[in-house]
């Protein structure tokens, strides 16, 4: 399960991060996620149920921020909303677009004690 292994990193992540401070509890963690980034958000918030079990992250509330599609266009270089990896650019048209935004996924921040 594909969700499982991402989540599983997210807790190695974010516990790294917090031992740096020598925080004994994360409290909260914000995820970023693109609509792009091919991850089922509900799958992966149920992986993290059992991903988060005696980790620093047990009582973590887990906020999903999601970043929405963004475009490029290479031909007149002009930037817009992609509301699918298949869209031309709206400008010109264009099939030849470089996506920006939306297959991230990253911890944007945690808050630990
Ligand atoms: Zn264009």
């Amino acid at each position: 399960m594909h969700e499982l292994s991402i989540a599983q990193s997210i807790v190695q992540l974010a516990e790294q991060e917090a031992q740096k401070y020598h925080a004994w509890q994360i409290t909260e963690i914000e995820l970023e996620i693109g609509v792009f980034s091919g991850i089922e958000i509900q799958a992966l918030m149920f992986a993290l149920e059992f991903a988060v079990k005696d980790s620093l992250l047990e009582k973590a509330d887990i906020i999903y921020l999601p970043i929405e599609g963004k475009g490029e266009c290479r031909e007149c270089e002009s930037d817009f909303l992609l509301k699918s990896l298949f869209s031309p650019c709206p400008n010109c048209g264009s099939y030849n677009i470089q996506i920006v935004n939306g297959k991230e996924l990253r911890i944007k921040s945690i808050c630990i004690k």
